[in-house]
């Protein structure tokens, strides 16, 4: 039995007749009693009947002739109350599984375009399944998600006006928020047959892994257009949307249209349909998960990220393709996007353990990794290249990897630079640069970054230097400094825009040869014993 109440019937009768489907009255009744929509629906539609009779038989038979096709009575101007007694009529209410809108079968709802009729059953929920397996995805829960077309709503609404007068006029308050959405019901018949179909897995409200299901319906298209002469406002073109009559944007201008003004424009209820909605392939996606590490980089021709000038490859590779290829494959995501902490140029080299990293991996199909099958997708980068290693590997959280970013200004970097000078070095200058700390540089942008970044002075501080002569006119100069210091430029003055600088220091002209990256000083992620 369903649990429906006296206050009911007008919206029962009135709906049946206007050509809803039995699901979408019960959604009209604001029934949230989930198996009450999981029942057949040819059976609750005669139980519907059943429950709507008790008061007919009491009223005037005369009515009975008045009864005539509820889509004859959506193309008439906003009508009086149509007969009641059309639901007692009902004709087709034949309910085969498969394709609907064949002119034979039974009708399509008004107010769902089919979505809780022959949407939502076992056939459906096969084809669903079957989507899902054909990706192979390792997921333990799901989410359903549903996209409904546009024009569900003013058909919907139009419903609503339908029923809303004579509940007034009958003193029933019913908002219309607390109708259940078609979404819902879906969702409420479908979620059980999905779950059943793989195996039993759990399809829940809030999951990683998310199965979408999209509904169109191109004969209804039309219903929203008459919206957007009456709310012009409400409809802006938006980039990467095919229409403007997004879901959004209708419910919107829904909201602020008069009901006088709505009824003027568009029938209620609703014109039948011919046809049901088509159902679009099944969309699946994982949400991402993050794997973190550190690199080293041994070659001095390799960009930390593609080089591209006009389009074209400066380098056949980079950083972030020889770590992403074999992460990419393992998680079988689609994407990725590479951050770090900070970058070293093409020509710089980064040793000791190396510069933190972080890849978002975008809709991975497989997520779970063990510690070992980690250190073993290490092995496989590292084998796969001798321009880069990677250590540390391993799956981090989202909100983990903010902390790369932290406070980074703040870190120190130490730096080998060789070190070219015009005069001959001396012992003494090497003792004088030894001597130097917490050296404060001013340096403009440099001129070789100046396309990208805006013109600023900014302060750096050289924490402590030391040199090692290599020659009479070379040196290592080893530097700890304050992050985000531009090395190169303090070496060589970049045309006095960097002061001081060690041309100032030395009292000659000098140039940088080389330079690597001899720490990071971030402790993130943390490190894992090989
Ligand atoms: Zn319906």
């Amino acid at each position: 039995m369903l649990p429906l109440k006296e206050k009911d019937k007008p919206i029962i009768r009135k709906l049946l007749a206007a050509g809803c489907c039995a699901r979408c009255v019960l959604r009209f009744c604001c029934l949230s009693v989930h198996s009450a929509y999981r029942r057949p629906q040819q059976e609750t539609l005669r139980e519907l009947q059943e429950f709507i009779r008790d008061a007919e038989d009491t009223t005037s038979q005369a009515e009975d002739n008045k009864s005539h096709d509820a889509a004859a009575a959506a193309t008439v101007e906003p009508c009086e109350d149509p007969p009641s007694k059309r639901a007692k009529l009902e004709p087709d209410t034949g309910e085969a599984e498969g394709d609907a809108g064949d002119a034979a079968g039974p009708r399509v709802c008004v107010a769902c375009l089919g979505v809780l009729q022959e949407l939502s059953g076992a056939s459906q929920a096969k084809k669903i399944a079957e989507a899902v397996k054909a990706e192979t995805y390792e997921f333990d829960s799901l989410v359903l998600s549903v996209s409904l077309p546009a024009q569900l709503c003013v058909r919907e609404h139009s419903c609503w006006l339908h029923v809303k007068k004579e509940l007034r006029e009958k003193s029933i308050a019913v908002d219309k928020d607390d109708l259940i959405q078609v979404k819902e019901a879906f969702k409420w018949v479908m979620q059980d047959l999905v779950a059943k179909e793989l195996g039993g897995v759990a399809v829940v409200t809030k999951s990683f892994f998310e199965v979408g299901v999209e509904f169109s319906h191109p004969e209804t298209e039309a219903d929203c257009h008459f919206l957007a002469s009456v709310c012009p406002d409400c409809f802006h073109p938006t980039k990467n949307k095919q229409s403007v009559f997004t879901r959004m944007a209708v419910v919107k201008a829904l909201e602020k249209i008069s009901e006088d003004k709505f009824l003027k424009h568009y029938p209620s209820p609703p014109g039948a349909p011919s046809s049901c909605c088509i159902s679009q392939d099944v969309q699946c996606l994982h949400v991402s998960v993050f794997v973190a590490g550190r690199y080293n980089k041994f070659c001095r021709s390799l960009p930390q990220t593609p080089w591209l000038i006009n389009g074209e490859r400066m380098m056949e590779s980079s950083v972030e393709e020889l770590i992403a290829a074999n992460i990419l494959s393992s998680f079988r995501a689609d994407g990725f996007n590479f951050s770090s902490s900070g970058r070293e140029d093409v020509d710089v080299r980064t040793l000791g353990d190396g510069r933190p990293f972080a890849m978002e991996l975008l809709n991975p199909h497989r997520t779970k990794f063990s510690r070992a099958e980690m250190k073993q997708l290490q092995q496989t980068i590292n084998e796969s290249t001798d321009k880069i290693r990677v250590r540390d590997l391993q799956v981090v959280t989202r909100e983990a990897m903010s902390r790369m970013k932290e406070g980074e200004e703040e870190k120190t970097k130490s730096y080998t630079a060789l070190v070219w000078t015009q005069k001959a070095l001396q012992m003494e200058d090497l003792a004088f640069i030894d001597d130097i700390k917490d050296l404060t540089l001013d340096q403009k942008t440099p001129l070789r970054v100046l396309h990208r970044r805006a013109l600023a002075v900014r302060q750096r501080v050289v924490h402590s230097m030391s040199a090692r002569l290599l020659d009479t006119h070379h040196f290592y100069l080893s530097l700890k400094t304050q992050a985000g210091t531009y090395i190169k430029e303090f070496v060589h003055g970049d045309f006095g825009r960097t002061k001081p600088n060690m041309c100032e220091l030395l009292k000659t002209d000098t140039d940088i040869l080389e330079l690597d990256v001899e720490s990071v000083d971030v402790d993130w992620p943390p490190s894992i014993p090989e």
